[in-house]
C-alpha cells in the first residue's frame, strides 16, 4: 500500500500553500491558555466535558446530551479511520467521491473494506446521483466531503436531502466538513441543520484549518451515541492531549471567536481574489468554498483550443507544481487531475497568480 505522504516543506524562502493550513499564527488568547497549562506529567482526563459541551451547544445539544453525542479525537482524520474500521470489514465497501480527500482511499486497508470511488461531475462537484446509483447491500459507509478537498465546491442542501432519501438508514453517512467555517454559499448543506433528521449521519469538524491548530491534533464528530461509541471502541485511548483540549476550549471562547471570525473573513476575501484572478486568465476554476482553489488539468477536448490560445485548464498538474516549486512556493499536485493552491499569506496571492499566468502563457 502507498504510505501517506505529507505536503513537502519549503526548501527556499517562499510560501507553503500545499496543506490548507492557516497562515495566521495562533491567537494570543489561545497561546496564553496553553502557557498556563503545565500539568503534562499527567494523563489528561479523557471525558473533557467542557469541550464536548461547547461543541454540543452549537449543534443544539444540552450539556448532558453532549457527553455522548460528541466524540473527540487527535484530528478528524482519526475519526474517519475509526468509523470505517468500526463499520466496514472484509467483504464490505465504502463509497467516496474522487478526487476528494487523499486519506479516503486508504481508510479501509487495515479492516479489509474496499473503497469505491465515484468521479466528480464536470463542475468538480459530488455526483450524488451516481453515488446513490453505486450503493449496494455491501456499502457500509458513505463519505461526503463538503466543501470538497481538493476541488472546492460545497454540497447543496437540496442535493444532500435528495441523496439521503436514497440511502438506507442502516448505512453510515459521514459528512466531512473540515472547511465549513469558510463556506459562504447560503445554499450549502450545514451539519447543524441536518444532523437531527438522520440517525445514520455523523458530522466531522476540526480545529486544524479555520482555527489554525493543525499541529496540536484535535477534531470531533457529532452524531448518534451508538455510532460514536463504536468509533471510540476502535480508538487508541488518551490520544487527545490536555494541551489540545486547552487550545480547543480557548478557541471557542467569545473573544477568540471574534478574532478568528475576522481572520476567516480575510482568508475568504483572499480566496475570492485568487479565484477571480485565475478565472480572468481563462481557467475553469470551480467554485471555491474552502481555504483553497483548484486549478484543473485541461481535458483532451480542450487541447485544440489551447493551441488557439484558450486555456480552460493547465497542460500538466505536475509541470505547474514544478513551476511553483522552482519559485520557492509549494502547492499540491494531483497528477492527471489538477493542482490545489491553499489560501495563504496576503502577499502569496499575487505570487500564485503570477506563477500560474506565466505557466499558462508559456504553453
Ligand atoms: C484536513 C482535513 C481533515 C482532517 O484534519 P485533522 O487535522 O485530522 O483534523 C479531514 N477532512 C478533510 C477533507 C481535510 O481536508
Amino acid at each position: 500500500m502507498p504510505a501517506y505522504r505529507q505536503g513537502a516543506a519549503p526548501t527556499k524562502p517562499g510560501y507553503k500553500l500545499s496543506s490548507n493550513e492557516n497562515p495566521f499564527g495562533p491567537l494570543p488568547s489561545v497561546l496564553e491558555a496553553l502557557q498556563r497549562r503545565a500539568d503534562i506529567n499527567r494523563y489528561a482526563a479523557a471525558a473533557m466535558p467542557e469541550l464536548r459541551q461547547s461543541i454540543g451547544e452549537r449543534f443544539g445539544f444540552t450539556a448532558a446530551e453532549a457527553a455522548d453525542h460528541v466524540h473527540l479525537a487527535a484530528g478528524s482524520v482519526a475519526i474517519l479511520y475509526q468509523l470505517v474500521h468500526a463499520a466496514a470489514g472484509a467483504g464490505d465497501t465504502y463509497l467516496h467521491a474522487w478526487p476528494s480527500f487523499e486519506a479516503y482511499p486508504a481508510l479501509g486497508i487495515a479492516s479489509g473494506a474496499e473503497a469505491i470511488r465515484v468521479p466528480l461531475t464536470e463542475r468538480a462537484e459530488h455526483d450524488l446521483e451516481a453515488m446513490a446509483d453505486a450503493l449496494t447491500p455491501n456499502t457500509r459507509v458513505i463519505l461526503l466531503c463538503s466543501p470538497n478537498n481538493p476541488t472546492g465546491p460545497a454540497i447543496r442542501r437540496t442535493d444532500f436531502d435528495r441523496f439521503m432519501e436514497r440511502v438506507s438508514t442502516d448505512t453510515l453517512v459521514v459528512l466531512d466538513e473540515a472547511y465549513r467555517e469558510f463556506v459562504t454559499d447560503p445554499g450549502a448543506v450545514r451539519g447543524e441543520d441536518v444532523l437531527r433528521q438522520h440517525a445514520n449521519l455523523v458530522v466531522l469538524r476540526t480545529f486544524s484549518k479555520a482555527y489554525g491548530l493543525a499541529g496540536l491534533r484535535v477534531g470531533y464528530g457529532v452524531g448518534h451515541p451508538r455510532i460514536l461509541a463504536a468509533a471510540a471502541s476502535v480508538a487508541i485511548p488518551l490520544s487527545v492531549t490536555g494541551l489540545a483540549e486547552t487550545a480547543a476550549r480557548a478557541s471557542l471562547m467569545p473573544q477568540a471567536q471574534t478574532e478568528s471570525a475576522e481572520r476567516i473573513a480575510q482568508l475568504i476575501e483572499r480566496r475570492e481574489t485568487l479565484m477571480s484572478e485565475l478565472r480572468g486568465i481563462g481557467l475553469d476554476i470551480p467554485d471555491a468554498e474552502g481555504n483553497f482553489v483548484w486549478v484543473p488539468e485541461r481535458a483532451e477536448r480542450d487541447a485544440r483550443d489551447a493551441r488557439g490560445g484558450v486555456h480552460r485548464g493547465v497542460r500538466s498538474a505536475e509541470a505547474l507544481a514544478a513551476a511553483f516549486s522552482e519559485a520557492g512556493t509549494l502547492v499540491r499536485p494531483f497528477p492527471g487531475l489538477g493542482v490545489r493552491i491553499s489560501v495563504g499569506e496576503a502577499e502569496s496571492i499575487p505570487v500564485a497568480v503570477g506563477i500560474v499566468r506565466l505557466h499558462v502563457q508559456s504553453g
